[in-house]
């Protein structure tokens, strides 16, 4: 505790003894017991009791206790007279969860109240009950969960990254999901994360020691708080960029200074996905915010992407409040679909591509070719400037969309079925030719392991793209995968445009939309390149 709240408390802590002595006297022969407890994963055990004179109690005994379970159990050094004083203390310190909790026993009515409100004013100890039998007060103190990391990890945080990976985790004393107080190797303290007891990121920070912590207890209120602010500042920013959509990203977690949550809307519903145990835990105070911000009809949980197994989490899809239609009308760029948000890919559309299919649309013309055209939206908004559209995308469910989605819009697509890869060799031996092309695949490199087959995939579609491009022509080519970054990918595209024997222009370098903005420093927030480039001859 800070040296300025030991001074305000000292006072009261004399007035308490003096009023203690004065109004009571006979009551310091009272029994007064000290029982620490530990919090197990589901029940809590008794580790340690002691039995003391009040008046010894008061002075010796329960700051220590309280310090060990307020701070940091390891600073609860004995102060107790004895060895048995000094095995307890080391017992309590010894418990990762540890719990402080006084039972007062049999004491006079006044001398109970004098007790009620030294505990609750000077200790800071919170709540007080009785047992069963209505024959003792109970008060009790949470322990702040914390964790203690490495210098390196340290370090990782002052860089401005806010993830500490399990190997720089020094101590735990937290339990899975739990919002904790972060330490350096020196006990400084570096603010509030959320903690994981499965993922290699351990730690995801809420909060820095400079910005305000999450709550005088670290306790879940406080935390719930910080992040409805947050969700109230992503909120209003989405609301400035004056959007030409009803579908867009609300919340992109990090970016918005909310690890490993996502918040999309589409139109009147909302869809979530909490990608860690700390953020899956504050769901319902999530969802309790979003309705008093948002007032949506319905609240989706979209929790079925496989990040969540790391986390020992289920995957599901739940409605978390309201009602959530099966089909759900959005327009993006003047362009409507129906969504379905339980079964779409992502949250139900690519909403991260809006901006670049609007920027797209000023170069497309003549024949247009979109590859993994999914529900449509390359297709959609640049087919409207084009003679002739042909989309292929393997899924016949996302082909089915593209050609409910064009009727319905009134834009003529020959949305076929088929693998990319096979489609662009066929089209090259049929010496067929487009104006503009668009490569929008999945994330081919999954995780470092895969970057080399990645490669190979972006370089192989890109070539032939070109090949089958008219000189003049554009090709809008992307790249989803966070783990080939903006210079691998224009190296890779380059490559292509060598082997195609052509010469290529940048026409614009993109990146995902505005509504998912990119943390400085962060590189795992920017993951969508999107190059525009022009072939010349
Ligand atoms: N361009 C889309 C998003 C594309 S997502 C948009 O703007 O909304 C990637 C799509 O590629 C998915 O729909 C997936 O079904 C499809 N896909 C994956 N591998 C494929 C392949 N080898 N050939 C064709 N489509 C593929």
């Amino acid at each position: 505790m800070a040296a300025a709240g030991e001074r305000r408390r000292e006072p009261q802590r004399h007035d308490f003894v003096r009023q203690a002595k004065r109004d009571d006297a006979p009551a310091h022969g009272e029994d007064v017991g000290v029982v620490v407890l530990a919090r197990q994963a589901r029940h809590v055990e008794i580790v340690a009791e002691r039995r003391a004179h009040a008046g010894h109690f008061v002075r010796r005994d329960l700051f220590p206790l309280t310090a060990a379970a307020q701070h940091d159990a390891a600073i609860g050094a004995a102060v107790g007279d004895g060895a048995a004083d000094a095995d307890a203390d080391r017992r309590i310190v010894d418990r990762r969860l540890a719990v402080g909790a006084v039972i007062v026993d049999a004491v006079s009515e006044p001398r109970e109240r004098l007790l009620q409100m030294f505990f609750q004013c000077e200790a800071g100890v919170v709540g007080a009950h009785r047992n069963s039998h209505g024959q003792r007060l109970y008060y009790v103190r949470e322990m702040i969960p914390s964790v203690v990391i490495s210098a390196r990890g340290e370090n990782r945080l002052r860089d401005g990254h806010p993830w500490i990976y399990r190997a720089d985790v020094a101590d735990v004393r937290a339990q899975a999901g739990d919002v904790v107080l972060v330490r350096g190797p020196r006990a400084r303290v570096l603010g509030h994360a959320l903690y994981s007891d499965r993922s290699q990121i351990a730690l995801r920070m809420l909060a820095g020691a400079a910005a305000p912590a999450p709550g005088a207890s670290g306790g879940d209120v406080d935390a719930d708080a910080l992040i409805r602010r947050r969700l109230d500042a992503a909120i209003a920013f989405r609301e400035s960029l004056a959007i030409d959509a009803t579908a867009y990203r609300l919340v992109h977690g990090e970016a918005d200074l909310l690890p490993s949550l996502i918040v999309d809307r589409y139109g009147e519903y909302l869809v979530v996905q909490a990608l860690s145990q700390g953020m899956d835990r504050r769901l319902p105070a999530i969802v309790s915010a979003l309705q008093d911000l948002v007032h949506p009809r319905g609240i989706l949980a979209r929790n079925d992407p496989r990040a969540r197994t790391l986390e020992g989490l289920e995957q599901r899809v739940d409605v978390l409040a309201g009602e959530v239609p099966e089909s759900v009308r959005v327009t993006e760029l003047g362009i409507a679909y129906d969504v379905d948000l339980r079964r779409g890919q992502k949250t139900g559309l690519f909403l991260d591509q809006r901006e670049n299919r609007a920027a797209a649309a000023q170069y497309a013309r003549g024949r247009l070719l979109d590859c993994f055209s999914y529900n449509g939206g390359f297709a959609l908004v640049l087919g409207r400037r084009c003679q002739e559209t042909i989309a292929i995308d393997v899924s016949e469910d996302a082909v089915a969309r593209v050609r409910q989605n064009a009727a319905q819009n009134g834009v003529a697509v020959d949305a076929r079925v088929g693998n990319v890869f096979d489609e662009l060799r066929g089209m090259e031996r049929l010496g067929e030719r487009f104006d503009t092309i668009v490569l929008d695949p999945p994330a081919f490199a999954k995780n470092k392991a895969s970057v080399a087959n990645a490669r190979g995939g972006y370089k192989e579609i890109n070539l032939r793209a070109l090949k089958l491009l008219e000189p003049g022509g554009t090709l809008v080519t992307c790249s989803c995968s966070y783990h080939v970054n903006e210079a691998d990918f224009a190296e890779i595209v380059y490559d292509a445009a060598l082997d195609a024997q052509t010469h290529v222009t940048v026409v614009e370098k993109r990146m995902q939309g505005r509504d998912h903005p990119v943390l400085l420093g962060v590189p795992e927030t920017y993951y969508l390149k999107c190059f525009i480039l022009r072939k010349l001859a």
